[in-house]
């Protein structure tokens, strides 16, 4: 199978049907860029997901001309189709990465965590989002025991070099937040947040273009090339001469950018909504409200919808081999 075949859902996402936005009736489908294609540009962006239309909206700030440019309709990718869950958590061990590249740097990288965070939620602030944002924080469910233990080790050394917010949660503890026994404990980030994925894009794709940033759907770059004044890039509605370019394809990255796409590694995750379940079920499923993730490599991940009727589960599925 090919990676490309995986771009297309197996059905309807949840995220995109009308049930999911109904608290919203603004949030509609941005049909296609009638606009003209901008051919000669300081910064064009590759990818119309998060990462591009983020970019977008910092480089027009700054002065910069700008053009996205998407594949296929903007947001199609993983950033309408994901879980919600805002924060990062880590799931490689402080030790593991101080051994391999030093204490600096992994200070650094946990400490990322909350700047990372702050920027989303400042974003979301600053463009007057309504994504259905919530700080409701994330569970971390200890598979094993051994993963428990693990877990310990990482909150001492975590509150020990770093301002992360998170609370070790005893099994017993656990019963308030998620309604199994599976888990050995937990860790409790409380800052962490929820988000309805599709009208976060929709917000950004809105910011971007209420700033006259043109973005093109159905124009996939298809090959390129640079010289002393910048880059030329192919696409099917013409070539687009820019002094910068922003690559922005996330794991669709492939043909002409194949050096990138041999450095990017697809993860396959898949998410599924329950139909509108009972509050007593969803009470007993999940009576913490919080977002929950599991420390085993191919982990479930589970939350409520953000109208709290459902639970939307997601899975990562086996490695497939793609290139
Ligand atoms: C099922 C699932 C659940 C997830 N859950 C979470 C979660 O809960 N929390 C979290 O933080 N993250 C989650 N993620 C990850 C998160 O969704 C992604 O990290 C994020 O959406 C990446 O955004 P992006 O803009 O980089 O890429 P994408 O949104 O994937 O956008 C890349 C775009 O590039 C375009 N493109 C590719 N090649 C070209 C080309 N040659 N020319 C033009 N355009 C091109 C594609 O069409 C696509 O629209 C999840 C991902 C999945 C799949």
């Amino acid at each position: 199978m090919q990676f490309a075949d995986l771009a297309e859902p197996l059905g309807t996402p949840y995220w995109w049907t009308a049930d999911a936005a109904e608290t919203d009736t603004d949030v509609l489908w941005v049909p296609p860029s009638k606009t003209a294609l901008r051919d000669d540009v300081d910064v064009l962006i590759i990818g119309a997901g998060y990462t591009g239309l983020s970019a977008a909206i910092a480089a027009h700030d700054q002065g910069a001309s700008v053009q996205v440019i998407d594949a296929g309709d903007p947001g199609k990718g993983a950033s309408t189709r994901n879980g919600g869950m805002c924060g990062a958590h880590p799931r490689i061990p402080y030790e593991q990465v101080a051994k391999q590249f030093g204490e600096a740097t992994a200070r650094g990288v946990f400490n990322e965590a909350n700047q990372a965070f702050a920027f989303v939620e400042n974003l979301i602030q600053r463009e007057a989002i309504n994504c259905d944002f919530t700080r409701c924080g994330r569970i971390q469910c200890a598979w094993t025991k051994a993963h428990y233990a693990a877990q310990q080790r990482l909150v001492d050394k975590l509150s020990a070099v770093s301002d992360i917010d998170m609370q070790l949660l005893s099994r017993d503890q656990l019963v308030g937040e998620v309604g199994t026994d599976q888990y050995f404990g937990a860790i409790l980030f409380p800052g962490h947040a929820s988000l309805h994925p599709r009208k976060f894009h929709q917000g950004l794709l809105s910011a971007v273009t209420v700033r006259g940033v043109p973005v093109h759907a159905d124009c996939m770059a298809n090959e390129w090339s640079k010289d002393a004044a910048g880059f030329v890039v192919k696409t099917p509605h013409g070539d687009i001469r820019a002094r910068n370019v922003v690559l922005a394809t996330n794991g669709y990255t492939q043909g002409a950018f194949r050096w990138w796409q041999r450095r990017v590694f697809p993860v396959a995750s898949f998410l599924i909504a329950t139909e509108p379940l009972s509050s007593n079920v969803l009470g007993t499923l999940a009576p913490g409200k919080r977002m929950m993730v599991e420390t085993r490599s191919a982990h479930s991940y589970f939350r409520l919808s953000p109208d709290g009727s459902r639970i939307v589960y997601g899975g990562l599925s086996a490695y497939i081999k793609t290139c």
